[in-house]
């Protein structure tokens, strides 16, 4: 990846608050381990640079959703522990041996064909984290006896480490009963079978609420990077998060419109008036929604307004007369209370920060800040 670029819309990543956030978290889950889930690219913010940013801070365990996720992390350098999350073909095995990477185990089934596939040519062994299912209905079991000989059948097996047993709430970051009804199954099965060194079920929403000396783990993602899983998570937890992420970019182009002259594809907004209106280069490719039009953006601490349809490389925002080519504009901030919150981005267009982050386009650098360093990704200069 390079560290040049030639554009002017760029997505600036505050490795700082992610440390503040992952100590935050730590501090309210001091006896646990920090699993940092860093799945999804580290939720469109860039695994590479925010994993390894990590783990020099001390994070020792990451998880991700995909066996070539876990193998990128190796590629780029990552020696600390990784746990796949998803459910693996039995016969790529080989690879997780291959790379010292921890999967799961969904059911008995998994287990045996696991184990008839695992080739001799690799005499390293590989760590086995058991999925129990309490309400996700997605992976796992909740069969205790099926449990109990999926664990039987790893510790007979020279090869397999039985290491964790986790499940995975449906409802963490709302009010209600769901959660505490999870916990207390996940903790009825897993006091009927052996006990691993690695017992986890919280996710960002239970990291932040719950409190209990059960588990020995919790795996976050979303607070990592700065974000509630919700409003009632905010409202009700103590750990305070740091945002990490701002979009900006600078207006390139200024045209000004005459009375019934209009903007963009289709026409769809014409000038009531004598108007003033920017190009700014950034679009749907980029990751915003074309529903994003009427969304505020800020110039100079300024709402200004997206108007007309959204171009995949481009958007036109309606300013003041006196604005000039080169003006910053941010259309995703750093901060909580702001207009461009990414919380405000996202419901703006009816969803959640997670799929917002998610969306953000490969093509945007990624301006990595720290006290100390800044560093440029550019993903698409090779
Ligand atoms: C994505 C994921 C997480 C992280 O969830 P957040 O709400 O982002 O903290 C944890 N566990 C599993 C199994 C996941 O798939």
């Amino acid at each position: 990846m390079s560290d040049k670029y030639y554009r002017d819309t760029v997505l600036e990543v505050d490795l700082d608050a992610i440390t503040k956030n992952y100590l935050a978290i730590q501090r309210k889950n001091h006896d646990k381990t920090f699993i940092a889930v860093v799945k999804a690219d580290s939720y469109g913010l860039g695994a590479e640079v925010v994993s390894n940013h990590l783990a020099a801070k001390g994070v020792t365990f990451f998880a991700v959703a995909t066996l070539d996720e876990a193998i990128a992390l190796r590629m780029h350098g990552i020696k600390e522990k990784i746990l796949v999350l998803g459910t693996i073909h039995p016969e790529h095995i080989n690879k997780a041996i291959q790379h010292r990477i921890a999967v799961t185990a969904p059911n008995l089934s998994w287990v045996e064909a696991a184990i008839d596939k695992v080739d001799e040519k690799y005499d390293k062994k590989v760590w086995i984290h058991i999925k129990v299912n309490t309400g996700m209905n997605r992976y796992g079991t909740s069969d205790i006896e099926e449990i109990k000989t999926m664990i039987n059948k790893v510790n007979h097996y020279q090869r397999f480490i039985y290491e964790g047993i986790y499940s995975h709430f449906t409802s963490s970051d709302i009010e209600g009963k769901a959660t505490e009804e999870e916990y207390n199954e996940f903790k009825r099965i897993v006091e009927a079978v052996e006990r691993p060194s690695y017992v986890h079920i919280a996710n960002s929403g239970g990291a932040l609420l719950l409190d209990e000396d059960f588990t020995t783990a919790v795996r976050s993602g979303i607070s990592l990077y700065g974000y509630y899983p919700s409003l009632y998570t905010k409202e009700n937890t103590t750990v305070k998060l740091q945002p990490s992420v701002r979009l900006v970019s600078q207006i390139c182009a200024i045209h000004h419109l005459r009375k019934g002259e209009s903007v963009s594809y289709g026409r769809t907004y014409t000038a009531s008036d004598n108007e003033t209106v920017a190009t700014i280069p950034i679009g749907y490719a980029d990751g915003l929604w074309r529903q994003h039009r009427g969304f505020d953006v800020k110039l100079k601490n300024e709402n200004v307004p997206i108007i007309g349809t959204i171009c995949m490389d481009a958007l036109i925002i309606k300013v003041p007369d006196n604005t000039k080519v080169g003006e910053s504009v941010t259309i995703i901030d750093n901060s909580s209370d702001s207009d461009q919150a990414l919380e405000k981005y996202s419901e703006y267009v009816d969803t959640i920060s997670y799929e917002a982050l998610c969306a953000l386009g490969r093509r945007l650098v990624r301006y990595y800040l720290t006290e100390d360093e800044k560093l440029v990704y550019n993903a698409i200069i090779n």
